[in-house]
């Protein structure tokens, strides 16, 4: 059993005949690492995440997570069963529920829920809005309730999609510095990507270019 989390070989994927959008990436990510894929708007970034999540199939390659093969191009574990949380920019929380029960959505069977909820309430930073519903709420605050949902089932591995584009840069920074505390207490291996370099560099501890599918 090796420490990998992921690991990446010769990874392929066209959307159409004409133009590959992930050309041939190999990658590893050990159990603590915090990598950041770091690229222009259209270079795959997303494609890749999706990919690594089950949302695509690739053409070539193969992905394997804790060890277990979970894509090539002839088989595919659905993405609930890969045990990973994935964090995107858009606005991802579901507006009829509170934002306690959006971040106990997961783990409504584990009967610790309210105390791991409180736990990642409390880490970050978003006791005083329990009970508020999305609408009633910031766009950095979304951003830090969609965090603690997807942490809540504890993956150990954990995706982000550019989660903070869409936010101020002022507040980028409190942000940044929370999150990354929140990191470094939790054992997930962490992907990020991001057209940010500062946000890249103050994330993670290994960044990785790409440009136009394929790493630099
Ligand atoms: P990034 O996240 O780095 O901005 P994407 O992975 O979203 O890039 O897109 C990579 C390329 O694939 C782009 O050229 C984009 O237009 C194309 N693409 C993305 N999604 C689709 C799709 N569902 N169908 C066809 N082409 C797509
Ligand atoms: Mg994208």
């Amino acid at each position: 059993m090796s420490n990998l989390i992921l690991e990446i070989k010769n990874l392929c994927h066209s959307y159409s005949e004409h133009a590959l959008s992930i050309e041939n990436i190999n990658l590893e990510i050990g159990s603590r690492d915090r990598v950041s894929i770091l690229g222009p708007s259209g270079c795959g970034k997303s494609t890749l995440l999706r990919l690594i999540a089950g949302l695509e199939k690739p053409d070539q390659g193969e992905i394997k997570i804790n060890d277990i093969k979970v894509s090539d191009n002839k088989n595919l574990i659905p993405p609930e069963k890969r045990n990973i949380g994935l964090v995107v920019q858009e606005k991802a929380l579901f507006p009829h529920l509170s934002v306690f029960e959006n971040i106990c959505f997961g783990i409504k069977k584990n009967k610790d829920k309210d105390l791991i909820a409180s736990e990642l309430l409390n880490l970050l930073k978003i006791d005083s809005l329990k009970n508020k519903y999305p609408h009633e709420i910031s766009g950095g605050e979304q951003q830090r309730v969609a965090l603690a949902r997807s942490l809540a089932p504890k993956p150990n591995f954990l995706m982000l999609d550019e989660p903070f584009s869409a936010l101020d840069e002022d507040l980028k920074e409190t942000l940044y510095k929370d999150i990354s505390q929140v990191f470094s207490d939790m054992s997930s291996a962490i992907l990020l990507v991001t057209h940010d370099r500062n946000e890249a560099e103050i994330m993670t501890n290994k960044q990785i270019r790409m440009e136009e599918g394929k790493f630099i």
